[in-house]
């Protein structure tokens, strides 16, 4: 079976479509500029391909239409596409950041489905109705295909009420639906069940801390497969410091800003957004720029690289303590994969909690999952890298199996 997962933004279209035979990716693509004056489509097929690897097109792309159109051209392309016709692709599965309280699971589209995206709108506007038009066009492009639905959200929806409910009047929650209900659940989800493979041990039976560090950043407590916990809150601004977001802060910093500097709550917004995180504090939110920079003697770099590291072990703790026992650690996106100073300086101190990471092995660069625990260690330290496409293409088969 051949399934298309597609993430559909504001102003762009990812996609990859994959051989669930196997799990191979037999192409990808982005749809950049969507409704700009010149809009851009990169499309690569697999290097095993016959064909063409990489094609790069700049054109007018007016409508989120016209960019499916385009990506369903050069996947079919005669003599050039991985697949004859768009009969080839079996099911289209959708990445959804926001499924509010409505969706645990991931979901078949129909209207209703829909109408519920679109009734939690207002938690993830600059996302979900990008979603939705996605959605819509797919469903017209690929008529009679299965479309099913993966949300970001619905991993952590197992948290118990004392881990998602604010401390704030409870009306905010019965009637707003202002809650904690965290982000990058798919990949949580898929690095909690590699990690399992990893200790040999049915996920069931598994006490797990995923750790997402890319540009955004999260954690997530895992206990038995299920989530308990994460850092990520209503919105993807809570928790771990990141490349542009601030995580935690103290909410009164708000008012007092208000009144010192006279920013309104947007201006705000946007500041912990795109200003804060590491590019707040040493002006870079790349943390390859961070490192160059603390080298060269850049004391806020260093500042910034060690609040960093010091925030994910505040929730290191934090998540030890909640789930009581732990059996892993596991480091996972470009920062969590890639970057073995952060892996060092978060894990160190860790020893008693049976948290010890081999020096040597975590120095070495490699792709793929590996045990970076010093033997003995009561907890094992993991890289295990994500694939957030695959396993939505997986949600998306077992929908379809489950019929
Ligand atoms: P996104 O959240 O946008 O998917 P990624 O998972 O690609 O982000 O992570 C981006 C972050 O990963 C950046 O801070 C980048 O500096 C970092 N990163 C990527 N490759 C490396 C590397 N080889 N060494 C250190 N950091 C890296």
């Amino acid at each position: 079976m051949n399934v298309l997962v597609i993430n559909s933004g504001s102003s762009s279209i990812k996609y990859q479509l994959l051989d669930m035979a196997n799990g191979s990716v037999l192409a990808t693509g982005l749809v950049e500029r969507i409704g700009e004056g010149t809009g851009r489509i990169k499309h690569k097929n697999a290097p095993d391909s016959a064909h063409e690897t990489e094609s790069v097109r700049e054109l007018p792309i007016p409508d989120h239409k016209t960019g499916m159109q385009l990506a369903a051209e050069l996947l079919t392309e005669p003599g050039k596409g991985v697949v004859k016709d768009t009969s080839d692709i079996d099911a289209v599965g959708h990445r959804i950041v926001h499924g509010g309280e409505y969706f645990s699971e991931p979901a078949l589209v129909d209207d209703s489905v829909v109408e519920k995206i679109r009734e939690v709108s207002p938690l993830a506007p600059l996302h979900n109705p990008g979603h939705i038009v996605g959605i819509e066009e797919s469903r017209k492009l690929f008529p009679g295909i299965p479309q099913v639905v993966v949300f970001d959200t619905a991993f952590h929806q197992t948290m118990p009420s004392e881990a998602y409910i604010y401390a704030l009047p409870y009306e905010y929650y019965s009637e707003l639906k202002v809650r904690r209900y965290g982000f990058h659940g798919t990949s949580h989800r898929f690095v909690a069940k590699e990690t399992a493979k990893l200790l040999g041990k049915p996920l069931s039976e598994c006490n797990i801390i995923t750790l997402h560090l890319g540009n955004g950043c999260s954690m997530a407590a895992v206990r038995g497969g299920k989530c308990v916990d994460t850092s990520m809150g209503l919105t993807p601004l809570a928790g771990l410091m990141m490349g542009t977001r601030c995580g935690d802060i103290d909410p009164a910093i708000l008012a007092y800003l208000a009144s010192q500097k006279g920013l309104s709550i947007q201006d705000m917004d946007q500041v912990m957004n795109k200003q804060s995180g590491l590019k707040g504090v040493c002006g870079s939110n790349d943390m390859r720029d961070v490192h160059a920079m603390r080298e060269k003697g850049d004391e806020r770099a260093q500042l910034a690289f060690d609040m960093f590291c010091y925030r994910i072990k505040h929730y290191i703790g934090a998540y030890y303590a909640v789930l009581g026992r732990v059996d892993a650690l596991a480091f996972t996106a470009g920062i969590g994969e890639n970057d073995e100073h952060v892996r060092a300086k978060c894990c160190e101190g860790l020893e008693p909690l049976g948290i010890a990471i081999d020096t040597a092995v975590n120095l070495k660069r490699a792709k793929g999952a590996r045990d970076l625990s010093q033997s003995g260690g009561r907890v094992k330290v993991f890289v295990v890298p994500t694939n957030e496409e695959l396993e939505i293409a997986t949600q998306v088969m077992d929908v379809i199996k489950a019929g």
